[in-house]
C-alpha cells in the first residue's frame, strides 16, 4: 500500500517552508471538489490581548510586590469574591492563571491573621510540588508552605502539623490520615481560614462522590474546633461548574467563567477521514488494528435471547426476535477494526500519518497526538514510510515520542525538533505532563481526547510567539466524534459537558458515615450535612447492621481500627494485573469490569503493550498475565438481565416516557471470542466459568409504544434494531453532556421490556449505586437524544458504520442495527418530549 503524499517533489528533496496557514491552504487542497473535502468546519480562533485590572486594594503590598505584576481580570474577581468569603470556582482556560486566584486571597489572609492556615488539594502529587515550589519562591514571611503526603517523612510530619500555614496535601491524605488524626490537628483546624481545592473537575463518578464526603468531614470536624473556612476551587471550563463545585463541597459557590488572560490566535480545523469503498483491507490497517487491539469489558456485550426475568437460564443460539435484550457499551473507534468487520471510514490514524506526512514535506513543524503509545508509533511509521518512498531519507524527519523514552533521549528528540532537524512528531498525551517543546506551528490531534479541557490543552501546544498556529482534530469513527465534527459549536460555543458525581449513592454515603463517626460521634444535627433523609436512612440502615452504635447523644463506631474504605471503589478490591515473570503490577482493574477484562486469556493492554491473561483468582483479586503479541483480539460476551426496582423520577410525554431510576443488573461473563486482528473474522469462541455479578445502579431510559413506533415508520420487525442502533449511539454521545468514559456506562435495549411492556432502551451507571452519568443524562434527555440523533443522521454511511451506530463493544456482531429506523425513533421520542417538556 503506498500513500501519496501530495505534493512532494519526487525528483527533489526540498522542503518548503509553510507557515500553518499555508499548510491549511495546502491540506484544504485535498478532495476533487468542495463537497468531498475531509476538512468539516475551519473556526478562527482570534488572538485575545489579555485584560489585566489594578490589585484588588486588600492585597498587601508585599504580596503584589512579591509577584511583580498585575493580575487579569478574572484572577481578580475571584479572588475578591473569596476574600469576601464567597465561596468560588474559577473554571478558566488552562494557562490561564488559576493559582493566582487563590494564592492572592489565602497569602492575604494569612498576612493579615498571623495565625490562619491554609489547606491546598491536589489530585496530583506532582500539581502539589509545582505550587508548593511557586509559594517557596513567592517568600512570604511566615507562610511555612509544606507538602504533606505519602511520601513526607514521619519526623517531618510533626514539624508540618505544627509550624506550616499553607499545608498542600490531597484527598487520599485527607481521608486516610488528616481527619482520622484531627486531635493532632486541631490547631490548624481550628484556625482553618480558606480550603484550595485544585483541579477539582478530576473529582468525578464514584471517586469524586467519595471525595464530596472527605470535604463534609472536613467541614464537620472544622466547625467543631470552631472554623468554617472559604472553599476556593479551580476547574477546567465545563458545562455547570457552580453546580459542580456545589455538589463536590455542599456549599453554595459562585462560578467565574470570563477569561481575561491572552491568547495567540489558532485556526481550529475539524477533519472527518472519508468512506472508503466497503471491504477496503490493507496492511496499515492490521498494524491499526494492532494498535488498538483491546478486550471489552464486562456489561459491554450483547448475548443472544435471554429474557429479561433474574434467574432464567440462558439459551444460547437462540434467534432474534423481539422482546429480546441487547446489551453494549460506549463504542470506541480506537478497538474498532477487529469489531465490526467492516470499515468504511478511512481511519483517523492514517488520515493522522497523512497529515503529518504533509506538514513534513511543507516544513511545517508539527505534533501529532494519538491516544495510545502503539498508535503514535504506527503514526510515525506510517508517515516515515510514505515519506521515505517519495524522497529517500526524508522519514528521518518524523519521530514518535512517548512518555517510557528516558530523559536524555527526551531530551534529544526536543533539541531536534528546536533546530528544525525534525519536523514531525507522534505522541501520546505524555507530553501533558509539563514536558517543554517550543516552536511547534501545529498540532493534529487523532480523535477527540475526551474532554474539551484536554481538546484545548492539546491545541494549546501549538504557536509560537506571536504566530497564528494550526490545530486539526482529525475524528476517530465513533458517534461523538462524527458529531463533533459536524458540530462545531460544541467545541467553540458554550460547554455543555459537566462533571457530574452523586454523593446520595448508598454504596458511597454508608461508609463515609461510618469513617465520619469514626472521627468524632455522628450527631443528629450533623446528618443534614451529608445528605439529610439520605444520611439519615444510611445512618438506620447502619445501625441495624451494627456498622454504627446509636447511644442517646448519636451513632458511634465502636469498632476496632478505623473503617477501611477505598476512595475509589464502591465495594470489592480492585484486581491486580500481575506479570508473572517479573512480579511487576501492571496495573489494576476495579471488580466492576474485571471479569469482562481479565477472564483467562483475555488480552489485555498496559501502555499500549499486550499482555495475555493466564489465571484470574477472584478471592485473591489477582489476575497473572504474560506480555505476548497475538494475532487476535477478545470479546467477552455476558448474559445480562436488568430489572426495574424503584423510579426515581419521569417524564409523562405520552406515548413515550421519560425515567430516572434505580435498576438491578445481573450479568455474567459466560464465553468469549477470539477475533483476527484487521479483518474482525472470529476464530472461536471459547467458554468461561465466571460467576454471576449483581449491579444495583441508577439508569435512565426511556419507553416508546409500539403503535407510536408504527406511526414512526417503525414495524414491529424493525423495532429491535432501531432501539439498539439508538442504544449505541446514546451511549456514544454520552460523554458530550457528561465527563465520563467508556468504562462508566453499560446499556440494554429491548422491544418489549417486563417491567416497562414496553419498547425500551436502558443506559445505566456501571458502578454500585451510580455515580451520577444517568442522572446527567436524564436532566439533559432533550438535549442528549437530539445530540444522539444529530450524530446518526450526519453520518454519511448508508446502513450503519462505526461513526454513527455500530459499536466495537457489542457482543452480537452488531445485529440487528438499524440505522435510519433508529432516526426515526429518535424523532419520535424528542417529539413527544419537547411537547411535554419543552
Ligand atoms: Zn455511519
Ligand atoms: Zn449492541
Amino acid at each position: 500500500m503506498t500513500t501519496t503524499v501530495p505534493g512532494i517533489p519526487a525528483a527533489r528533496g526540498a522542503i518548503d517552508a509553510l507557515g500553518p496557514a499555508e499548510l491549511l491552504h495546502r491540506l484544504r487542497a485535498r478532495g476533487s471538489s468542495a463537497e468531498d473535502s475531509p476538512i468539516t468546519h475551519i473556526e478562527h480562533v482570534a488572538s485575545r490581548a489579555g485584560r489585566t485590572v489594578p490589585w484588588p486594594p486588600w492585597v498587601q503590598e508585599p504580596l503584589r510586590d512579591a509577584y511583580g505584576f498585575q493580575p487579569w481580570e478574572h484572577q481578580a474577581t475571584a479572588a475578591s469574591l473569596a476574600h469576601a468569603g464567597q465561596h468560588v470556582v474559577l473554571a478558566t482556560g488552562t494557562a490561564s492563571g488559576k493559582s493566582l486566584a487563590y494564592q492572592m486571597p489565602a497569602l492575604s489572609r494569612l498576612l493579615d491573621d498571623p495565625r490562619a492556615t491554609v489547606l491546598y488539594l491536589s489530585p496530583a502529587k506532582a500539581l502539589a510540588a509545582d505550587q508548593l515550589r511557586a509559594l517557596i519562591r513567592l517568600g512570604i514571611d511566615g507562610v511555612r508552605p509544606a507538602t504533606y503526603d505519602g511520601d513526607t517523612p514521619r519526623e517531618e510530619r510533626e514539624w508540618v502539623r505544627q509550624h506550616s500555614r499553607f499545608v498542600l496535601t490531597n484527598p487520599d491524605m485527607l481521608h486516610h490520615a488528616l481527619l482520622p488524626g484531627h486531635a493532632r490537628w486541631a490547631p490548624f483546624l481550628r484556625r482553618l481560614a480558606y480550603v484550595v481545592i485544585d483541579e477539582c473537575h478530576s473529582y468525578r463518578g464514584v471517586f469524586g462522590s467519595h471525595v464530596a464526603h472527605v470535604l463534609r468531614r472536613l467541614r464537620r470536624l472544622a466547625a467543631q474546633y470552631g472554623s468554617s473556612p472559604t472553599f476556593i476551587l479551580a476547574s477546567a471550563t465545563s458545562g455547570d461548574p457552580a453546580d459542580a463545585a456545589a455538589r463536590l463541597t455542599g456549599l453554595p459557590v459562585t462560578a467565574v467563567t470570563e477569561d481575561a488572560s491572552p491568547r495567540g490566535a489558532v485556526t481550529f480545523a475539524l477533519w472527518e477521514p472519508p468512506l472508503l469503498p466497503p471491504a477496503v483491507e490493507t496492511v496499515e490497517q492490521l498494524a491499526e488494528a494492532a494498535a488498538g487491539a483491546q478486550s471489552p469489558r464486562s456489561g459491554q456485550t450483547l448475548h443472544s435471547g435471554q429474557s429479561l426475568h433474574s434467574g432464567q437460564s440462558l439459551h444460547s443460539g437462540q434467534s432474534l426476535h423481539s422482546g429480546q435484550s441487547l446489551h453494549c457499551g460506549r463504542s470506541d473507534a480506537d478497538l474498532l477494526a477487529d469489531a465490526a468487520g467492516t470499515r468504511t471510514r478511512r481511519s483517523a490514524l492514517s488520515e493522522t500519518a497523512d497529515l503529518l506526512a504533509d506538514a513534513v514535506v511543507a516544513g511545517t513543524r508539527t505534533l501529532a497526538f494519538v491516544r495510545s503509545r502503539r498508535g503514535a508509533e504506527v503514526v510515525a511509521a506510517m508517515a516515515r514510510r510514505s515519506l521515505d518512498e517519495a524522497v529517500p531519507g526524508l522519514g528521518d524527519r518524523v519521530a514518535a515520542y512517548r512518555a517510557g523514552y528516558l530523559k536524555e533521549d527526551r531530551r534529544a528528540i526536543e533539541q531536534a525538533l528546536l533546530s528544525g532537524d525534525l519536523l514531525a512528531l507522534a505522541s501520546t498525551n505524555a507530553l501533558e505532563l509539563g514536558v517543554d517543546l517550543v516552536g511547534l506551528d501545529a498540532v493534529l490531534i487523532c480523535g477527540y481526547p475526551g474532554t474539551r479541557a484536554s481538546l484545548w490543552q492539546q491545541a494549546g501546544r501549538a504557536g509560537r510567539a506571536g504566530g497564528e498556529a494550526l490545530a486539526v482534530l482529525v475524528a476517530r469513527d465513533d458517534p461523538l466524534d462524527t458529531y463533533l465534527v459536524h458540530h462545531p459549536e460544541a467545541l467553540f460555543g458554550r460547554p455543555v459537558e459537566a462533571t457530574v458525581l452523586d454523593p446520595t449513592n448508598p454504596y458511597v454515603l454508608g461508609p463515609q458515615l461510618c469513617c465520619a463517626a469514626a472521627e468524632a460521634p455522628l450527631r443528629p444535627a450533623d446528618l443534614s450535612l451529608f445528605g439529610a433523609e439520605a444520611a439519615r436512612e444510611a445512618v438506620e440502615a447502619l445501625t441495624r447492621s451494627g456498622a454504627l452504635r446509636k447511644r442517646p447523644t448519636g451513632w458511634y463506631w465502636t469498632h476496632q481500627g478505623r473503617p477501611d474504605v477505598d476512595l475509589r471503589g464502591t465495594g470489592g478490591a480492585p484486581v491486580a494485573v500481575v506479570e508473572s515473570a517479573t512480579g511487576r503490577l501492571l496495573g489494576t482493574v476495579d471488580q466492576g469490569s474485571s471479569h469482562a477484562m481479565l477472564h483467562p486469556g483475555a488480552v489485555y493492554l498496559h501502555q499500549g503493550t499486550s499482555h495475555v491473561v493466564d489465571d484470574l483468582d477472584l478471592d485473591e483479586s489477582v489476575a497473572l498475565v504474560h506480555a505476548e503479541e497475538p494475532e487476535w483480539s477478545t470479546h467477552a460476551r455476558d448474559v445480562t438481565d436488568l430489572s426495574v426496582v424503584a423510579v426515581r423520577e419521569y417524564v409523562d410525554a405520552g406515548p413515550v416516557g421519560l425515567f430516572l431510576g434505580d435498576v438491578d443488573v445481573t450479568s455474567q461473563v459466560v464465553s468469549y471470542q477470539r477475533r483476527r486482528l484487521g479483518s474482525g473474522e472470529v476464530i472461536d469462541t471459547r467458554p468461561l466459568d465466571l460467576p454471576p455479578r449483581e449491579l444495583r445502579t441508577v439508569a435512565v431510559w426511556f419507553t416508546i409504544s409500539p403503535r407510536e413506533l408504527q406511526t414512526a415508520g417503525v414495524p414491529q420487525a424493525d423495532i429491535p434494531g432501531a432501539l439498539h442502533a439508538a442504544e449505541h449511539a446514546a451511549i456514544g454521545l454520552l460523554p458530550l453532556i457528561a465527563t465520563c468514559d467508556r468504562w462508566d456506562i453499560g446499556g440494554l435495549s429491548t422491544a418489549n421490556h417486563a417491567d416497562t411492556e414496553c419498547p425500551t432502551v436502558f443506559v445505566y451507571d456501571g458502578h454500585p449505586g451510580g455515580a451520577g452519568f444517568a442522572e446527567r443524562a436524564y436532566g439533559t434527555a432533550t438535549e442528549w437524544l437530539r445530540a444522539t440523533r444529530e450524530a446518526i443522521a450526519s453520518c454519511g454511511c448508508t446502513t450503519g458504520c462505526p461513526s454513527c451506530v455500530q459499536s466495537p463493544k457489542c457482543g452480537n456482531g452488531n445485529n440487528p442495527l438499524d440505522k435510519e429506523k433508529a432516526i426515526s425513533v429518535l424523532d419520535a421520542v424528542q417529539a413527544a418530549l419537547t411537547a411535554a417538556r419543552p
